[in-house]
């Protein structure tokens, strides 16, 4: 991939037109590890950033099963009826460890794939959820100056993931199932503090009944927390992605919520809030690959880690030793 300054011009110059090859080319770079490719897509996000910034930035999370991918294609399909542009990505915790992609997979949304007005891009996979989740936000940052008019971003519900992507978007949908026995089983109290608004999904054919009673349930359950802004009620509402009904209603409390949250201000704190966790989650990520890349850390590590372990040496006294702030413990012995 080239990265001169004139190829990095080039290619913020094809991402504005809206060339879904220059597109795909500043996504590659900035999912790339190397070390030219990551200066040069944080060049490229430099000439980029005025750009951004004007896309809806959904995030949707839901248990596996739950029906997202069959959710992003009714909906991005929706929306692209309506004349918008849509883009998909993901932030999959499964590919760090395995280094494979289960989200964001084409395979998973046909239908929508082959749209011109539509852009999907699979988790980008290997290293820590910290390093996976910068490359999501700076993909959507792409697909903003891209001129894509929505982003989603889509997770599994499983803690930390969420979290990621909670912090990366303006509006977080979470996806629920209307299940038998207690409806609130299992759900951690922490999707439903970050949610700005619930769908239970597969509200068709035998289940509209019990689709019903989950969202009573969630709206009794919501009622007890406090509402995370003053101009916001979390709805709760009934869907069905395969039979792609409800959309329109997910659709207006997105855009409800954008006006909402811009008339009171909201927007702007979160979103600078938001660029100020980033930051600080960029300094602990570096920190820590700057510390493990060190010679001394390498030789002790392990040795200390294995101290530790057996109840040697305490993990206070390990941690000071390895970051040089005392003698080795082990010195002192
Ligand atoms: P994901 O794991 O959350 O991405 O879930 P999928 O979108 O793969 O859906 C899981 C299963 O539920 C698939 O067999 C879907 O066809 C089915 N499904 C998804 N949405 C609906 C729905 O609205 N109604 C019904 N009846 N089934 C659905």
């Amino acid at each position: 991939m080239a990265t001169s300054p004139t190829d990095v011009e080039k290619i913020a110059e094809g991402v504005r037109a809206g060339d879904r090859r220059a597109l795909a080319k500043a996504i590659t770079l900035v999912e790339s590890s190397r070390a030219d490719h990551q200066e040069a897509a944080q060049r490229l996000l430099e000439r980029l950033l005025p750009s951004t910034g004007r896309a809806r930035r959904v995030g949707i999370t839901g248990v596996p099963g739950a029906g997202k991918s069959t959710f992003i294609e009714a909906f991005g399909l929706y929306l692209v009826g309506s004349g918008k542009r849509v883009a998909v990505l993901a932030v999959d915790p499964s590919s760090v460890r395995s280094g494979g992609s289960i989200l964001g997979d084409k395979t998973r949304m046909q239908r929508l794939s082959v749209s011109s007005s539509a852009f999907i891009r699979p988790s980008p996979s290997g290293g820590s959820l910290g390093g996976v989740a910068r490359r999501t936000r700076e993909a959507m940052l792409v697909c903003e100056a891209a001129g894509y008019d929505v982003v989603m971003v889509e997770t599994v519900g499983v803690g930390q993931s969420e979290v990621a992507v909670a912090s990366m978007v303006d509006f977080f949908l979470v996806l629920m199932l209307a299940g038998a026995g207690d409806e609130l089983q299992g759900i951690k109290k922490g999707i439903l503090e970050s949610a700005d608004a619930i769908a239970v999904n597969k509200a068709d054919g035998d289940n509209v009944a019990r689709a019903g009673r989950a969202v009573a349930e969630y709206t009794a359950a919501l009622n007890l927390l406090r509402p995370s802004s003053a101009h916001w009620k979390v709805p709760v509402i009934a869907v069905s992605a395969l039979e792609e009904r409800g959309m329109d209603d997910v659709w207006k409390l997105v855009e409800e919520h954008h006006r909402a949250m811009s008339e009171s201000g909201e927007l702007v704190t979160k979103r600078r809030s938001q660029q100020h966790a980033w930051l600080w989650s960029m300094i602990e990520e570096g920190l820590r690959a700057q510390f493990l890349a060190r010679d001394d850390v390498r030789r002790m590590l392990p040795e200390l880690e294995d101290a530790v372990a057996k109840g040697k040496v305490t993990p206070t006294a390990a941690a000071r030793t390895l970051l040089g702030v005392a003698e080795s413990s082990r010195s002192k012995a």
